[in-house]
């Protein structure tokens, strides 16, 4: 039987992480659960999975918890969550989380050991990954993607050896702006970003997917995580969701995996690794499909990809990490500010390129230089839009 901590495990990814432990009640068991502020939905999620420690955001509530569940651990806040990582016990990490708020967590995880981390939280790598992949070499530990499109190339990987890779072909749905130039876009709302076409994900990954900022994060991911030249990797529009992501090695064999749009089989995957469990997910149906499709990215969809690929560049010149975590944290504040209704939708990228304009990278040498320079990127966010309305 092996221990699962979920953080996060209230929201899209958590939820469905929950319900494939729910599938496999003699191979996997939930230890941990994590939440922010749905404490209700938590409660049932103790109830029902009975972990042995869970974290909440506030003091007040995780108080309340502690009265309810005697023999439960709680902890709370962003300390909390890096303290229940870093001493609970559990042999699978799952990071659930979304924004930077999963670095920590993730960089306690490895420290502590003996363990395989489950990662959906890209964040962590898009602003950790020199330190993050470091320490989990130096460790041992074995990082597994749970985002769809790295568990593709993982499972592509599987017996073949990373340096004989010539190409790693990430696919991107396109988002439900696809097509749409600058006057279109000028007019999107709230509510056409948060409908996508071939997913259903959190808030934030949804936006991000809108503006195909969330494909820019991927490649970065991508490089940490195959330790790959960011020249190796390319992204292929595909607006089926059917052909999850691709590597090409050096012999010109093309490996791709398939499947529908599900994310619990990534989550399976990265649960089960290196063996396969049955699932309850549809097959695809190949022959009904007909055809796939693919395109490259054009116009608009260029911006946040060159957005990624110019971070990539100083990165690997001149180790200017600081540039990803400039990219990250503004985006996050942005993002909010959107959902908030204080920005229009293009604000998103403009304002992303202007930062990266006048942020001169430099390097990091630890989680707190990272921290700092993720304040600073969301400050200046904040008081450029902070009086804005539309
Ligand atoms: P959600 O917003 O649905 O869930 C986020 C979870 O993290 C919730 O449990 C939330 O708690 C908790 N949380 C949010 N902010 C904080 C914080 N500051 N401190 C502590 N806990 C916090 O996100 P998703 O599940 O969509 O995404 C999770 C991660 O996985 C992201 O990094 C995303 O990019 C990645 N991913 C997601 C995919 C998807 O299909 N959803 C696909 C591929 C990657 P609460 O519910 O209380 O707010
Ligand atoms: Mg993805």
């Amino acid at each position: 039987m092996k221990k699962v901590a979920i953080f996060g495990s209230t929201g899209s990814i958590g939820t469905q992480a929950l319900s494939v432990i729910a599938s496999n009640p003699r191979r996997v068991k939930a230890a941990v659960l994590t939440c922010k502020s749905r404490v209700d939905m938590l409660r049932n999620q103790i109830r029902r999975f009975r972990p042995e420690a869970v974290v909440v955001d506030r003091k007040e509530d995780a108080a309340e918890l502690r009265r309810e569940y005697r023999d439960l651990k709680v902890f709370y806040g962003a300390d909390g969550l890096e303290e229940a990582a870093g001493a609970m016990d559990y042999d699978i990490f799952l990071n659930a989380l979304v924004g930077i708020a999963g670095l920590r967590p993730t960089m306690a995880a490895i420290k502590r050991g003996a363990v395989t981390i489950a990662l959906a939280n890209k964040e962590t790598l898009v602003t950790g990954g020199r330190l993050v992949m470091r320490e989990a070499a130096a460790s041992g530990v074995p990082v597994v993607p749970v985002d769809s499109e790295h568990s593709a190339v993982f499972q592509c990987l599987a017996g073949n050896q990373e340096n004989s890779i010539r190409r790693i072909l990430l696919t991107a749905s396109g988002g439900p702006f696809r097509g749409y130039d600058r006057s279109r876009l000028e007019s999107v709302t709230l509510g056409d970003a948060l409908i996508h076409p071939t997913w259903k994900m959190g808030r934030k990954i949804t936006v991000d997917s809108a503006t195909l900022i969330n494909k820019g994060f991927e490649v970065i991911e991508a490089k940490w995580l195959f330790d790959v030249d960011a020249s190796c990797i390319e992204v292929a529009i595909h607006p089926q969701s059917i052909v999850h992501s691709l590597v090409e090695f050096e012999d010109g064999a093309l490996l791709a995996q398939l499947g529908v749009s599900d994310m619990k089989a990534p989550i399976s995957y990265a649960f089960s690794w290196p063996e396969r469990w049955a699932t309850d997910s549809r097959t695809l149906d190949l022959i009904g499909t007909r055809s796939l499709y693919f395109e490259e990215p054009a116009g608009e969809a260029r911006r946040s990809l060159d957005m990624a690929y110019r971070v990539l560049r100083e990165i690997q010149e001149s180790e200017g990490d600081s540039s990803a975590v400039v990219l990250n944290g503004a985006d996050e504040a942005l993002v909010e500010l959107f959902l908030a209704g204080k920005i229009p939708f293009v604000a998103i990228l403009d304002t992303l390129e202007d930062l990266l304009d006048k942020h001169t990278p430099r390097g990091i040498e630890s989680i707190e230089d990272i921290m700092d320079i993720d304040l600073e990127a969301r400050t200046t966010v904040r008081e450029r839009w902070g009086q804005h309305k539309i």
